[in-house]
């Protein structure tokens, strides 16, 4: 097909030119006397994203599905309890993973739409009185139905009740574009990944991981090997890595941390919140739709998940924008499969990239019946944008008046 395909999956997301031309490198000898710089210069460049100054950034060549993996194999023992939130397909794989792992997970059915249910961790943590739940796991954004939760508001939870367990955030859809502050929520294991706000293909499992949760891992009685924690901290030490490393990966990696820096970590977070609403303003004011999200305190800013009609299938929605526009929308998974598509606005883009996603799943939806006015989508966020265009960048806005005034 001409033209080039939009990809706005939330994950993988486009991989900026430079990043590309980055890992466009001669493979090299990772044991070489000159490596270290390179494994230096990622695992110092995470640390302000993760806003830490005292955990270790770890990576593995897997995904962020590894890091899950990880982080209950290193610290936790063989049948250990954890709590944990469902509410959409990713916290529900989390789950899934623990129970075939042999761990006992007390579960928060949550509906779906909404995120994580903060008084009931409380209710259960404060229940606790002999300490058994050893993790906490929490999703902070959970990707199939676009919803944020408040980390933070979990932390409090559980200092509130002085509970010891780790706490386990899974920042996959979240790092690098939504705010995230290892240290301040005293998060023990950030669960993430390459393919989303890093900008990169997938095949990273970024993760970062406390002092405590280190300390837990020396004893810890749960059998791992390819992923132990000890053993990548010990040869990142040294500036090397246990076993062959990616390297065009730990090369885009060190161009994406310094687009990230570049950019300002903040005005990369400020940047996908204006983003977001204005795709929220499609969806909502334009098209008449309702998000998956319940409540504007679920929002996600980095995926909305968008429900379709009654009689209409969010997977013809999909497969029409494919086939015919070239354009990827994400799937609606498990529960919701058929009744949403989404549309994933993190990392490298801008206004004009979510244009295109925003026409296209508005031709694809008037192809398929849905009754929408043409351009609705399209007009709504251009209003939203327009008017706050400040928000997104105010010295170019500024700039651009004083060259129309001119
Ligand atoms: N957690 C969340 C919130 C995700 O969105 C994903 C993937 O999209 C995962 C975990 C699994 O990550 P991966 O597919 O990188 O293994």
């Amino acid at each position: 097909m001409a033209g080039r395909n939009f990809l706005f999956v939330p994950g993988p997301t486009n991989v900026p030119d430079r990043v590309t031309r980055a890992m466009m490198v001669a493979m090299e000898d990772h044991r070489s006397s000159s490596f270290p710089e390179l494994t230096r210069a990622c695992l110092n460049a995470l640390m302000p994203v993760f806003k830490t100054m005292t955990a270790s950034p770890i990576l593995f060549p897997s995904s962020g599905t590894g890091c899950w993996e990880a982080a209950l194999t290193n610290c936790l023992n063989a049948g250990d309890k954890v709590l944990a939130s469902r509410f959409g397909q990713f916290s529900h794989l989390w789950v899934d993973m623990c129970t075939r792992l042999g761990y006992e997970v007390e579960l928060l059915e949550t509906p779906w739409g909404e995120g994580a249910p903060v008084e009931r961790y409380l209710a259960s943590l404060s229940a606790d009185k002999q300490h058994r739940i050893k993790a906490v796991l929490v999703c902070q954004n959970e990707t199939a139905t676009g919803v944020t939760s408040d980390v933070a508001a979990v932390r409090r939870a559980m200092d509130s009740v002085k509970h010891p367990a780790l706490l386990f955030v899974d920042a996959v859809s979240a790092l690098a574009s939504i705010d995230f502050r290892m240290d301040e929520w005293g998060v023990d294991v950030c669960i993430s990944g390459s393919q989303k706000g890093l900008m990169l293909p997938a095949g990273l499992a970024v993760s970062c991981v406390s002092q405590k949760a280190l300390e837990a891992a020396k004893s810890a009685s749960s059998r791992r090997c390819y992923f132990d924690y000890a053993d990548m901290v010990q040869a990142n030490a040294a500036g090397y890595f246990p076993y062959t490393p990616s390297v065009p990966m730990l090369y885009g990696l060190r161009e994406s941390l310094a687009m990230l820096a570049e950019e300002g970590l903040e005005n990369v977070f400020r940047r996908h919140t204006y983003l977001a609403a204005g795709v929220r303003a499609a969806v909502v004011e334009g098209w008449k739709l309702k998000l998956c999200a319940t409540a504007p305190k679920w929002y996600s800013d980095t995926v909305s998940a968008i429900m379709v009609p009654e009689g209409i299938n969010g997977a013809e929605v999909i497969a029409r924008a494919f086939k015919r526009y070239n354009l990827a929308l994400g799937a609606g998974l498990s529960k919701v499969a058929g009744k949403l598509f989404r549309i994933g606005h993190l990392g490298d883009l801008n206004e004009l990239m979510l244009l295109g996603a925003i026409a296209g799943s508005e031709m694809a939806m008037l192809d398929l019946g849905v009754r929408i006015e043409p351009g609705s989508g399209v007009a709504a966020a251009q209003n939203y944008w327009r008017s706050n265009a400040s928000v997104a960048d105010p010295k170019t806005v500024a700039g651009a008046k004083e060259g129309m005034a001119a």
